[in-house]
């Protein structure tokens, strides 16, 4: 496997590896040829963890206190750093010389496997803030010394939207001006903010999705009395999850 190149995910709940579930299987649909790793935290239940098995090529817990000790030390003054951490974790997956990390709560649309021919920090704009990428979808190359790199900065800095994606942000500060080639299109990460902030751009565009993102607090996978009135186009993705979600459910129990 040395060498190899993989799709990484990450669930720190039971409920995130409904997500994790839905990002392995909708990837093989569409003919992966690469790996696809999941890192989960050891509260994840044996269940969650066996489900997750079935689907990825590889389960790594990752557990936040087997760092060094003067980082705990920094950590416990930082407690909202810690899924930051445990993201940030995939640069330690050095068995890959490449890999593309999704977030959980990304649904894969069409074969994206040509994304390994980007480099690292390859991502997508954020809708927000389109200076900033977006953290849920991103290319990178596993490295000790990057990790290492994170870690200090975080840190010394901390993360200015108190996530990874600020952390992310601040560590490639070159991302915005130094090499289009790294800007991946919006198609690679979809999220529904582009509905409400730009609708004809969507209608125009939309259907060449690659990977849609359903950021922010309400999930698929979250109770439908938390979700308001969706748009419709959304509503079809949100659909399409839960049509990858049950396949996933059928299968293994078949
Ligand atoms: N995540 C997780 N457990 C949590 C929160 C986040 O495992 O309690 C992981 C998961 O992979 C998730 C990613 O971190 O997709 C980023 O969080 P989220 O997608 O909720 O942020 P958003 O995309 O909505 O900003
Ligand atoms: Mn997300």
């Amino acid at each position: 496997m040395s060498g190899g190149e993989a799709f990484v995910t990450l669930a720190t709940t039971n409920s995130y590896c409904m997500g994790a579930t839905v990002v392995a299987r909708s990837l093989r649909r569409h003919g992966t040829t690469r790996s696809i790793v999941a890192m989960v935290t050891p509260n994840v239940s044996e269940q969650s963890r066996l489900d997750l098995q079935s689907v990825f090529d590889e389960v790594i817990t990752v557990d936040l206190m087997d760092s060094e000790d003067r980082l705990n030390l920094s950590l416990l003054g930082r407690p909202e750093l810690g899924i930051t951490f445990t993201k940030i974790h995939c640069w330690t997956l050095t068995q890959y010389s490449k890999c593309v990390f999704l977030d959980a709560d990304t649904l894969v649309l069409c074969n994206v496997d040509e994304l390994f021919d980007r480099d690292e920090l390859s991502a997508s704009p954020d809708p927000g803030w389109p200076d900033c990428f977006n953290s849920g979808v991103f290319v990178f190359r596993p490295s000790l010394h990057t990790h290492n790199g994170l870690l200090e900065h975080a840190l010394q800095h901390g993360s200015f939207d108190g996530g990874d994606q600020g952390l992310l942000n601040s560590f490639f500060s070159s991302w915005p001006v130094e090499d289009i080639s790294k800007h991946l299109p919006f198609i690679y990460n979809l999220s529904a903010s582009a509905l409400y902030s730009y609708l004809p751009a969507f209608q125009q565009f939309g259907h060449d999705a690659k990977i849609v993102h359903f950021i922010g607090s309400v999930k698929p996978w979250s109770s439908s009395s938390q979700r308001e009135g969706g748009h419709s186009n959304m509503e079809q993705f949100l659909s399409l999850w839960w049509r990858e979600y049950r396949s996933n459910t059928e299968s293994s129990a078949a």
